[in-house]
């Protein structure tokens, strides 16, 4: 029986799906076994949590099978993971809004923050909330947000899209966001 979270189940799911994998716990062989359960029978194998992170952290790190797009235009010898990262900057899918942004140590390693918003008398503020790579499979060149809808975003909250900050000045506010963050998308 699958003994992970539900958010486990859910992601291992999509991964599964998206990911090429040829581990110990084959994909293949286990859906060629499990004739009629396909996926969720080679869940049923997953039997502690433990064991849900570590697939998870595996598929990861595989890459995609449709994702010729990126990896064909990938220069030879740049690294799955390089090849694999969405487009830096700011992203929405399925209305959540995630920022890729290049760690200060290693500029070929992104990570991704997740944008929440909180009204408070009225006023909506933003914070970034940490969230690694997780998103990474949902997000491409596709979801990355661009001017007008970054304007939109500000305009309805009164919150800037790029840098989560409260829109203050006059001009920011009626165009739905500030000049600096717009030089940046
Ligand atoms: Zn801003």
């Amino acid at each position: 029986m699958f003994k992970g979270t539900d958010k486990q189940k859910q992601y291992l799911e999509v991964l599964i799906k998206e990911r090429v994998y040829s581990g110990e716990l084959s994909v293949e062989q286990h859906l060629t076994a499990a004739t009629r359960g396909g996926v969720s029978a080679f869940l049923e194998k997953i039997d502690s949590s433990d064991k849900a992170s570590m697939l998870i952290e595996e598929l990861i790190a595989k890459p995609r099978i449709l994702n010729f797009k990126q990896t064909s235009i990938a220069p030879s010898g740049l690294s799955f993971s390089s090849a694999e990262n969405p487009p830096i900057g700011i992203h929405s899918y399925n209305d959540v809004i995630y920022k890729v942004q290049a760690s200060r140590q290693d500029e070929n390693r992104l990570y991704a923050k997740k944008l929440t918003l909180i009204k408070k008398e009225g006023v909506f503020s933003a914070s970034w909330e940490y969230v690694g790579r997780k998103p990474f499979p949902n997000l491409s060149s596709e979801t990355l947000v661009d001017l007008t809808a970054a304007k939109k975003f500000g305009l309805t909250f009164g919150v800037c899209v790029v840098c989560g900050r409260g829109l203050t000045d006059e001009k920011s506010i009626e165009a739905g966001i500030g000049p600096v963050c717009a030089g940046k998308m």
